[in-house]
């Protein structure tokens, strides 16, 4: 059974009908949402719905979940599926899942489905997330829900009793947080070396020579700064293994928790790795585009022209191309074994490897 029929609501009941379930869906306005549904699935008044089935995903949103009261009798003994999201983490005081259990206490309330969009359902398993985080405090209630997930495809995971239920609301809200630190880490690099590189190739020439050296700004300065970062980066990546392997040494121990600056920065390495390999792809980008600036065009031209004017035929000095050759390959060499890096960290590379090929690559 479901309830609603919202984009959730349809996509839910195309799926469940896809997998061979036999649906029936509870509206207010059955008649005119019916031709919206598969035709395969019955669309009726919600107290029918209900009445014909032993399942029901609630696709309402929260604040209309006190209009099914009118319903209470018709839904004692059934599993609802809480499958709602809020719009704030820890909007509420209690979770939506535990709001409708204390609604209809003589039903079993089981949080699920809420992590999966309508586009997946719709879309089926093989695209996007797969994971059904499910929670209850019914485990015969929780077994039912967690079939279904696996029957349409997906892979439920249980995630404990219903006090989980907040913590699985506020999955869909959040925002990137293990990548915070990492970004304003490198955010705060940038801006470190972006100052120090402007101040040496554009105010520096200025004060100095008076020549006006901005059309640098765009271009060069952020290319000479993007490698700075990258390489710190990458050294934040190993400093705090060496860090912790000279406190296990100091203690003599292993089994003394690390302080938590030490931890935290421990959690966060991979995702200081990856943010090193963008600044050194950008780097790649950025150098490549070099020759096509009309400042670099300009530039030649001038040189070429001082030369013929000098009558100078021999420009060829040896040194600086096996230079130029040499810093070059060693470059696209670092990003090659970088990018190496940066792809076995991948959680279906990673999990390919075991711990000694994991290590052998780092
Ligand atoms: P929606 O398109 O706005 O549909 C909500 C449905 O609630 C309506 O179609 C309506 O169906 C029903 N409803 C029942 N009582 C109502 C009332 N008093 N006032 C207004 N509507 C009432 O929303 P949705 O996107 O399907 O989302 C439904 C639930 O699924 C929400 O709790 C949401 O957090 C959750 N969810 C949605 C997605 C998503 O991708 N959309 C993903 C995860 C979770 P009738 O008019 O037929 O009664």
């Amino acid at each position: 059974g479901v309830l609603g029929s919202g984009d959730f609501a349809r996509s839910l009941a195309v799926r469940l009908v896809c997998s061979g379930f036999k649906v029936v869906v509870g509206s207010r306005n059955p008649k005119r949402k019916a031709s919206l549904f598969p035709a395969a699935a019955e669309v009726t008044f919600q107290a029918e719905a209900v009445k014909k089935a032993d399942v029901i995903f609630v696709a309402i949103f929260r604040e209309h979940y006190s209009t099914l009261c009118d319903l209470a009798d018709v839904l004692v003994g059934k599993i609802l599926v809480d499958v709602s999201n809020n719009t704030e983490i820890n909007h509420h005081k209690e979770s939506n899942a535990e709001y409708l259990a204390s609604l209809f206490p003589a039903c079993t309330v089981v949080k699920g489905f809420n992590v999966i969009s309508a586009w997946t359902l719709q879309s089926g398993a093989r695209d996007g997330n797969k994971q059904v985080l499910i929670c209850s405090n019914n485990q015969e209630a929780k077994r039912t829900v967690a079939e279904i997930a696996q029957v349409m495809g997906f892979t439920p995971v249980d995630m404990g009793c219903m006090s989980s239920a907040c913590e699985i609301e506020n999955i869909p809200l959040r925002l990137l947080p293990a990548w915070k630190i990492p970004i304003f880490l490198a955010l705060g690099l940038f801006l470190c070396f972006f100052t120090y590189n402007l101040i040496r190739q554009v105010i520096h020439p200025y004060i100095r020579e008076q020549k006006n050296k901005l059309y640098k700004i765009p271009i060069e300065v952020v290319n000479t700064t993007l490698p700075c970062v990258s390489y710190v980066m990458l050294s934040l990546v190993y400093l705090p293994g060496v860090l912790a392997a000279c406190s296990q040494l100091y203690y003599g121990t292993k089994y003394r928790r690390f302080p938590d600056w030490l931890d935290q920065w421990l959690q966060h390495r991979k995702q200081i790795g990856l943010l090193s390999f963008f600044c050194a792809a950008l780097h790649a980008v950025y150098s490549l585009c070099l020759p096509m600036r009309r400042s670099h065009r300009y530039l030649l031209i001038e040189t070429a022209v001082k030369q013929a004017v000098e009558k100078k035929m021999a420009i060829w000095v040896e040194e600086e191309v096996w230079r130029m050759e040499i810093y070059i390959s060693v470059g696209i060499i670092a990003l090659g074994l970088l990018s190496l890096l940066a792809i076995t960290s991948l959680p279906s590379i990673a999990n390919s490897l075991n711990w000694r090929e994991f290590s052998f690559i780092q």
